[in-house]
């Protein structure tokens, strides 16, 4: 299949005058074309400036959970527009907390922002100022936004945790502060009890927080394993630990409640973003226990943000549970049509002789070509990644939008049977394609399952 790119490729050349490697962040690499910008949307589907049809199952890094077009969500965008939004409380505050303390578990209060980046330093400032330690421990492959301090890194060995700046993720970057990565986080692998136990034993009295997604989707889509996290939890109790889940993902993403009420465990404080606000205007929040947050309340910690709480968000985050809410199939329902997506993929990968996985949560899954499932971040190997960025560039060419990075797959509310009838279309001549490349690039991997 040719995609007409005419106008989306004389867009592209235009935005390189004023925008660095023509996009909006990083990981596009210079020059190379990033996403095709897309003029219009419904439900699952895209079109891009040059009248093609995509599916998109990028749902803007997994924040987009109600769909394009959402009439319901968009009408109630509106009307707060048209009522009042340049003001800092609203009357919808109350409302919006009282449900996010009803759901997600490990809330009892409330802070807002916009990005997940911003309030997972405030909550790591909360947890130093709780604890009155300074290191906090991280696990290897898990994204916790662009600040300084969370942003990649190394252990310097096996025995010594403490992480150092590291050229081999992706996340290695210059003009970091001084200090900020190197002196006070320690980074082992996750899924691993033994290294979480020998790290608790040698380190736990000067831990002020450990902090992990509970589902590794951002470097492979693996789960945790069983156990994991009531042992985190267990280890956080026992030195006085803050246990900080992200779920900027899973948040609303997995369920109402995020992965923390499928998986039975409970933090301390709990990070959410991308979905919670349905996809269109951003929000963030901090929620956690009442005898961590009580610092803001006593003026002990500071927490500032022009735009915390805007009404405008709020709303969105009031329309989100409302969809959410009202119909109480949805997670089963979205999560089936993209089970059903991923077998496909499969099926497709199998079919035109590829190996290939797909992992994660219903709603946010990871594929990879190769044979078997990876369990932890580090089993996704830079070679894996290449391999699986190579295929997922291909698919966008047959109008199949998989997330960067680097071949995942994430559903919104509105994803129906002819979304998947589109996919099942167009995904064997992709993979047919994709497999050409990668021979004609001697992937090892497509040159052995070619025989
Ligand atoms: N945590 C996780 C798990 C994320 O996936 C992301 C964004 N991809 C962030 C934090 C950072 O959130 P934001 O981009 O809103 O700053």
């Amino acid at each position: 299949m040719t995609l007409k790119t005419a106008n989306s490729r004389a867009y592209f050349k235009e935005l390189r005058r004023y925008l660095p490697c023509g996009a909006h962040r990083h990981f596009y690499k210079s020059g190379i074309r990033p996403l095709t910008p897309f003029v219009d949307g419904h439900g699952a589907r895209l079109r891009d400036m040059d009248g093609n049809e995509h599916l998109d199952l990028v749902c803007e890094y997994g924040a987009s959970l109600v769909g394009h077009g959402n009439q319901r969500y968009n009408e109630r965008l509106k009307s707060q527009i048209d009522r009042v939004v340049s003001v800092d409380q609203a009357g919808l505050e109350a409302g919006v907390c009282e449900r996010l303390v009803r759901y997600v578990p490990s809330a009892e209060w409330v802070r807002f922002g916009l990005s997940g980046t911003e309030v997972i330093q405030n909550a790591l400032r909360l947890s130093r100022a709780y604890t009155g330690r300074e290191r906090v421990l991280r696990f290897l492959g898990h994204y916790h936004g662009s600040a300084d301090s969370v942003m990649g890194g190394t252990p310097r060995s096996q025995a010594d945790p403490r992480a150092q700046e590291y050229d081999g993720d992706g996340y290695f970057t210059e003009g970091r502060a001084p200090g900020a990565l190197d002196q006070d986080t320690l980074l082992i692998p996750w899924n691993d009890v033994d290294a979480l136990e020998r790290v608790f034993r040698d380190h736990g009295d000067q831990l002020a927080a450990i902090m992990m997604e509970p589902v590794a989707l951002n470097s492979g889509g693996m789960l945790p394993a069983p156990g994991y996290l009531e042992t985190a939890r267990r280890l956080c109790d026992r030195h006085g630990v803050v246990f900080i889940l992200d779920e900027v993902i899973t948040g609303f993403r997995m369920a109402l409640g995020g992965a923390q009420s499928v998986f039975g465990v409970t933090p301390d404080l709990t990070i959410l973003g991308k979905a919670m606000s349905g996809g269109a205007v951003p929000v963030s929040a901090l929620v956690g226990r009442r005898d961590i947050m009580d610092l803001y309340d006593r003026q002990r910690v500071v927490h500032c943000g022009t735009y915390n709480g805007y009404p405008l968000g709020l709303a969105a985050v009031e329309a989100t549970m409302n969809l959410l809410e009202e119909d109480p199939d949805c997670y089963q329902r979205m999560g089936g049509h993209l089970l059903e997506i991923a077998r496909t993929l499969t099926d497709a990968a199998r079919d035109v002789g590829l190996p290939l996985v797909v992992q994660g949560i219903p709603t946010g899954m990871s594929a990879h070509v190769c044979a078997e499932p990876l369990r932890r971040p580090e089993d996704y190997t830079p070679e894996l990644q290449t391999r699986d960025g190579l295929v997922k560039a291909v698919c966008e060419g047959h109008g199949i939008q998989f997330a960067p990075r680097y071949f995942r797959l994430y559903c919104n509310l509105m994803l129906n049977d002819d979304d998947v009838a589109f996919f099942r279309d167009r995904i064997h001549d992709a993979l047919h394609e994709a497999k050409e490349v990668l021979l004609s690039m001697d992937d090892p991997v497509a040159l052995q399952a070619a025989g």
